[in-house]
């Protein structure tokens, strides 16, 4: 549509052929396939082929490739004699880098793909009218023509022009730079206006701040003015996390020692060899050095941790919890405090009204839910009670609509209690409108605690209040008592505080109800401090909002793990120990503070009573700053919950942000790290542990790599600088001495016992007990407690394949035989050490040695082709008319039944340490 902010309301309407109740089903349907959906045009994730040849990108990779086909090459050249054998071993190694490579592919694009697809769960909701009705849907599913309603903390869906406004602001910076918010009206412009100059039009990707208002939506898309200038929104930001970068660090430091090595071992190659040294002896040496640099070189470590904590988010998604940044699952496992709101999070937030003080009576209500059915009972009149009733009925932005054979509120649940309690005294909100038309709103906000509607009763006007009772008390002078109004004195005060407390204690949510006639003062006039002045008190109602079961019993978890639980809260501090109390946050001896004892108090001082403290009651948004400062200058690693729009500081400030799923609004959402869909304490503490299991996995995936890639460095060290000197002072001096590995078999190793199963460990079920420790520092190295995996593990492997390597080749002189007793020896080592990685604290036994499926398979299939390699029959074929034995390629000779129980049996060796260590000292750090 053209310059929508210089047409009048009705043109755009007549333009666009809706109105104020809002498109038909049917009409939605057509536009949608007119001007698709409402979504900016993806920018295109990493694809499958930029993963792939990312993978290409290893130096190690490309001078194995290139050295490889340097030798293919040469055995073409020399194929007249022995040159067959070079051929083929090269094409042998291009061939198992290649599955290297795809393999490392493999992982990479699973961690990719689970990126993508919480990207789409973060997709936005958005409340439209359709047909009179107000609902919530999917913001892609606007078109043009729908009628929007924005609340602050809503990040606005599509264009639109504002239909109604009240007190509207949006911030736009996002779209224009301007950091201050901008008031919204409805008044038609002139002209061609700039964009941060249209005050009647509201912006795709911009946000509400306060107030709030309704909009007729007139682009969608891509065709939005953020759609021309094609940015991307809603995007899982990619940074790194700390242990990524911790490992990306060890992992070169690792890598530069390996070279070295590997340098060492080239070199002593051709020193020892210097007599006979020609190019294509020189190129093997040279394809050795480098194949072991590609097994040993732990380039997938920074990969590791990606794989391990994009796993932990899909299986939080199954949990309810929607990361958003990666760190946060990092985070989430060294969480020493969870700071929870209470409404929604800690309760149900499934309000009714169960008590009213009005008249100086008490009066309970009965029924269940949201079902406007139930009785009222105690001594009142029903057209005082109505009085009542439609002061939080008019005062109110939320509805209740039936679906399904079931009622629904849409909007605040508070609010919602006062229509479902007005329904079961036969009000309908709808109606009253339409006779009481509301002409301004003073909006509700935590800071403020109350809310004021104006409304036009016949030609006078009429003010309705409610809110916090300590709050409203304060701005009230007189009081309805049967259809007078009294003064309202000290006495009277102190009884209605009384009764405030009484309700607090049972637990129960509650609003003051007040109202003030305005006459037919021009409202333009008047400032809204000047409006919520010399109010007059009506009632208080009391709302039950039960605890959730199941925090009580993540409350307990909580206190194994050594987390402190703290209630943030808006409500009163009586309300909010009752229910700290049932949840068991609370105990005789804590401390609670209010937001009034926090203004008054200074940051040094709240640092030194931190501690002690449970609740913080009646606090504002810019509260938690304080809080979250004080408990992070203690050391302490923060979780906290919001819902909000001027919750963001906070959860950003937090370690670890957490936005309510379904009451939070889209600005939270977007400054958290994880999103809780289902609002609920209890899953605040199932991620923490994911988050605790998470690292231990990562931590097993690490010593099991390391481990194994020591041991075979240090072997073929020894054979190499130790080896020559021993073995040439038992036989004789002339002898050659072989490697501990072919080349080929370093390789082989390195792709069937280290890849596989180690792609089966990140998948590994978790220790127990993750939630009986206290939590990790987070500067932790990720080697903590891995002495016995990293240090004796691969010594004990080390001596125990240098003696097999000796003897058998002392005993032999049989250089394939001798090279195959060290692959199979390093291959069982390999297998035994992935079952001891099952955990690293517990006997493996104790937490289910069997239990990881995919390591056992795995384990078994790398077993098989281990030993089919060695033990099947040596199969010959015909190629440039020479007879090739596959086994010659591979270097294998099969061992005698007895030299391979030998083997087995000196190869358990090393999991038999380390079982026998881990079920003497369990770790539990
Ligand atoms: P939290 O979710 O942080 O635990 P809360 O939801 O109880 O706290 P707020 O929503 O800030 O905190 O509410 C604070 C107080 O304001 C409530 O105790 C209630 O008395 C009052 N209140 C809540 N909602 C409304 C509303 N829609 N209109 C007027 N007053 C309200």
């Amino acid at each position: 549509m053209e310059n929508p902010w210089s047409k009048e309301i009705d043109e755009i309407f007549k333009e666009l052929n809706t109105g104020l109740q809002g498109l038909s089903g049917e009409d939605v349907r057509k536009r949608l396939e007119r001007v698709g959906r409402n979504k900016l045009r993806e920018i295109k994730g990493v694809t499958a082929l930029q993963i792939f040849i990312e993978q290409w990108k290893n130096l190690f990779v490309i001078l194995l490739l290139i050295a490889s086909f340097i030798e293919i090459g040469m055995g073409i050249y020399h194929i007249e004699d022995e040159g067959i054998y070079d051929l083929l071993g090269g094409f042998l190694i291009v061939i198992i880098v290649l599955f290297i490579v795809i393999l490392g592919f493999y992982q990479e694009y699973n961690a990719e793909k689970s990126l993508q697809a919480l990207k789409k769960m973060l997709s936005p909701m958005t409340i439209v009218i359709r047909g009179g009705e107000t609902k919530q849907i999917p913001a892609e599913n606007l078109v043009p023509g729908d009628i929007v309603i924005i609340e602050a903390g809503d990040r606005i869906p599509a264009d639109g022009r504002l239909i109604e406004t009240s007190d509207l602001k949006v911030d736009e910076s996002a779209l224009t730079g301007e950091s201050m918010p901008i008031g919204k009206n409805v008044k038609t412009l002139n002209g061609n206006v700039r964009i941060g100059d249209r005050t009647n039009m509201v912006f795709m990707g911009t946000s509400a701040t306060y107030g709030r208002g309704s909009a007729v939506i007139t682009a969608t898309g891509m065709n939005t003015e953020l759609g021309k200038i094609a940015r991307e929104v809603q995007t899982i930001e990619r940074e790194q996390t700390p242990l990524q970068r911790k490992m990306d660090d060890l992992g070169k430091k690792v890598s530069i020692a390996v070279v070295f090595v590997c340098f060492i071992i080239f070199l002593s190659l051709v020193l020892t060899n210097l007599d006979k040294l020609d190019t294509n002896l020189l190129l093997n040496m040279f394809i050795i050095a480098v194949a072991l640099a590609v097994a040993a070189v732990p380039e997938a470590l920074p990969g590791v941790v990606t794989i391990g904590l994009s796993l932990g988010t899909r299986r939080l998604v199954e949990k309810n919890a929607l990361i958003r940044k990666l760190p946060a699952v990092e985070t989430l496992g060294s969480t020493t405090i969870i700071c929870s709101d209470k409404t929604g999070t800690l309760t149900k937030n499934e309000m009714t009204v169960r008590r009213i003080y009005f008249n100086g009576r008490i009066i309970e209500v009965t029924g269940e839910g949201y079902e406007p059915e139930g009785k009222f009972k105690g001594d009142y009149k029903e057209e005082d009670l109505k009085f009542l009733l439609e002061i939080g009925l008019l005062c109110n932005n939320s509805s209740m609509y039936r679906e399904d054979g079931r009622w629904r509120i849409v909007g605040d649940p508070t609010e919602g209690s006062l229509v479902v309690v007005a329904g079961k005294c036969k009000l309908d909100k709808k109606d009253l409108e339409n006779r009481y038309s509301r002409k301004k709103e003073i909006p509700f906000t935590s800071e403020r605690k109350m809310m004021t509607t104006i409304h036009k009763k016949g030609d006078s006007y009429i003010a309705y209040t409610k809110g916090a009772p300590d709050i409203v008390i304060r701005k009230c002078d007189r009081i309805w008592i049967e259809s007078r109004i009294e003064k309202l004195d000290e006495n009277k005060r102190k009884t209605i505080l009384e009764m405030n407390r009484k309700f607090g204690q049972e637990a129960l949510r509650i609003l003051a109800l007040a109202y003030k006639p305005l006459g037919n003062t021009n409202l333009e006039n008047n400032s809204n401090e000047e409006i919520e002045k010399n109010l007059i008190f009506v009632g208080l109602v009391g709302i039950i909002d039960p605890p959730r079961k199941e925090v009580k019993v993540a409350v307990e978890k909580c206190k194994g793990a050594g987390i402190r639980t703290i209630m943030i809260t808006g409500d009163h501090k009586v309300t909010a120990r009752a229910i700290a109390g049932e949840l068991g946050m609370y105990r005789d001896g804590d401390e609670i503070l209010t937001g009034a004892d926090l203004e008054k108090i200074t940051d040094d001082e709240l640092k030194h009573r931190v501690d002690r403290i449970s609740i913080y009651a009646r606090v504002s948004p810019l509260h938690k700053l304080k809080i979250i400062k004080a408990l992070k200058e203690k050391g302490e690693i923060v979780a906290m919950t919001g819902d909000g729009v001027n919750d963001a500081p906070a959860l950003k400030k937090a370690d670890i942000g957490i936005a309510m799923g379904i009451t939070g609004t889209d600005v939270t959402k977007e400054s958290a790290d994880m999103i809780l869909m289902d609002d609920n304490f209890a899953s605040i503490v199932a991620a923490v542990e994911e988050g605790r299991g998470v690292y231990e996995n990562i931590k097993k995936y690490f010593a099991y790599l390391i481990s194994g890639n020591i041991g075979e460095v240090g072997i073929i060290l020894l054979s190499i600088v130790i080896a020559p000197w021993i073995i040439h002072h038992l036989i004789n001096n002339s002898i050659e001495i072989p490697l501990a590995l072919s080349a080929i078999q370093i390789l082989l190793i390195n792709l069937v016992t280290d890849g596989l199963p180690a792609i089966a460990l990140s998948w590994d079920p978790f220790e127990p007990n993750a939630m009986k420790r206290k939590p990790r520092d987070p500067d932790e190295p990720i080697y903590a407690g891995l002495k016995p995996f990293l240090l004796w593990y691969p010594v004990i492997m080390v001596i125990v394949m240098f003696i097999m390597y000796l003897s058998v080749f002392i005993e032999t002189q049989d250089v394939f035989l001798t090279q195959t007793c060290v692959f199979l020896s390093i291959a069982l080592f390999e297998v035994g050490q992935a079952f001891a990685c099952r955990s690293t604290r517990y006997s493996s036994f104790h937490v289910g040695i069997l239990k990881n499926k995919k390591l056992v398979f795995t384990v078994l299939i790398s077993f098989i082709i281990i030993v089919g390699l060695v033990y099947a029959p040596n199969m010959e074929f015909h190629l440039f008319e020479k007879e090739i034995g596959l086994k010659e390629l591979f270097h294998f000779s099969a061992p005698s039944l007895y030299l391979l129980l030998v083997i087995l049996v000196t190869s358990s060796l090393g999991f038999i340490y380390l079982e026998l260590h881990k079920y003497l000292w369990p770790r539990e750090d």
